[in-house]
């Protein structure tokens, strides 16, 4: 297709990384954030092989390496620190052809914005869309319209887009636990500094993972029902009830983390849902397929979305609407088994099945490093990009 004009709603990864496809392919782009400074949401990222790709073949490889954390190995230790799996990440890069890279969330946003060569509309809100055969038009909150040929809906988990597409309002669905993640300076007395520490018991985590800078991307999980409140000042006092009795480094972690910079979320994910497309309107990234983090496959699917979409426009002739079936049917096939994947993880993860979970434990101690390798392998090389 020649000459569109593409509309982005919301610059987090998905748009961000969308929006730079697009206009390497030529497209004239548009992107509007609601916000008035735009911020990641959380400290740190896992881009799993399948992301990086993507970045590579924008031609950001380089730059994502300089700003992703050697992560050379990944450990399973008990909560009182005794080693349940030691796996040896090699043998996984050279499967997959790609590293993975832990990253802050600051240098991903701040490598993509500066990937992008426009300016992000910021204090824009999308608040309607409305179509016709020939042009789709968003409406924002300040009185601002925009027409083009194509919108696109990245406008996150709580997507007011995604209502428009579906036709009803589809609420995310709560994973039943709360994410604490932050950065802390990397420490040997924490964790090893080319490893991706995860400690498990009591269906709670406590994790480490190597970013830029000489520091550590940190997450705690803890099941708690919906609605549990806290605040900053309350985080480590919090952490320190919740992980009594942990390994020292767990405990180190928790005297060391700043809780001013700490966020504390609970945890949501969408679908599968049976639509990605309405008209001229595609949604992209959790706007359709919020994902558990645990996979660490929400933000890499984002940015595979971004990718199909940009590739199927470039390579027809007949028409968008062909393009747009095809993004639709290629992601919905695959987003919707990485947000099965992942939540059956969460449950298994989080003691949804408290024997399963035990059992969990127990096979980790079991496993061998291969399989494990091969189930990561698995989900990285269904994607777009082998
Ligand atoms: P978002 O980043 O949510 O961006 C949406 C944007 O739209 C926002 O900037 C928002 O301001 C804007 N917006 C919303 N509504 C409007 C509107 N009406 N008008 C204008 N703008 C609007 N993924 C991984 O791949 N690996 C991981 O290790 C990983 N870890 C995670 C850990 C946690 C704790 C969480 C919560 C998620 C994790 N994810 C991970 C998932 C990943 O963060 C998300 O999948 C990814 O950020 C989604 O990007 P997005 O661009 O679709 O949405």
């Amino acid at each position: 297709m020649y000459n569109l004009k593409v509309v982005i709603i919301g610059a987090g990864i998905g748009g961000l990384t969308a929006g730079i496809a697009l206009r390497q392919a030529g497209y004239e782009v548009e992107i509007y954030d609601r916000v008035k400074e735009l911020r990641p949401a959380g400290a740190g990222i896992s881009l799993w092989s399948n992301g990086v790709k993507v970045l590579n073949r924008l031609g950001l490889g380089e730059k994502m390496a300089a700003i992703g954390g050697l992560m050379d190995r990944m450990q399973y230790l008990t909560l009182k620190g005794d080693v349940l799996s030691d796996i040896d990440l090699h043998p996984l890069v050279e499967e997959v052809g790609q590293r993975p890279y832990p990253v802050a969330r600051t240098d991903l946003q701040q490598m993509l914005l500066e990937a992008y060569p426009g300016e992000v509309k910021l204090e824009h809100k999308c608040i309607a869309v409305e179509q016709d055969e020939n042009s789709v038009t968003a409406i924002f909150e300040n009185g601002h319209r925009t027409t083009g040929d194509l919108l696109i809906a990245a406008d996150g988990v709580r997507s007011l887009l995604r209502t428009y597409v579906l036709g009803q309002e589809v609420q995310p669905n709560y994973g039943h636990y709360v994410n604490w993640n932050g950065l802390v300076p990397a420490s040997e007395d924490l964790a090893a500094k080319n490893s991706w520490v995860i400690f498990v018991g009591e269906h709670k985590r406590a994790s480490m993972m190597p970013v830029a800078g000489d520091r550590f991307y940190f997450f705690f999980d803890v099941p708690l029902p919906k609605g549990t409140v806290s605040s900053p000042e309350n985080y480590r006092a919090e952490l320190t009830e919740h992980f009594q009795g942990w390994a020292q480094p767990v405990q180190n972690l928790i005297q060391r983390l700043d809780p001013y910079k700490t966020n504390r979320l609970e945890i949501h994910d969408v679908g599968p849902i049976d639509r990605m497309v309405r008209g001229r309107v595609a949604l992209l990234g959790d706007a359709a397929h919020a994902t558990c983090p645990d996979l660490g496959q929400g933000g890499c699917q984002a940015m595979e979305d971004g990718l199909v979409l940009t590739q199927y426009l470039l390579t027809t002739n007949i028409s968008m609407e062909y393009a747009l079936k095809r993004y639709e049917a290629d992601r919905k096939e695959r987003t919707s088994a990485v947000v099965e994947k992942a939540r059956k993880r969460a449950e298994m993860i989080h003691g949804k099945e408290p024997e399963i979970t035990q059992k969990w434990y127990q096979q980790l101690a079991q496993e061998e490093p291969a399989d494990v390798r091969g189930a990561i392998a698995k989900v990285i090389l269904a994607g777009p990009l082998r």
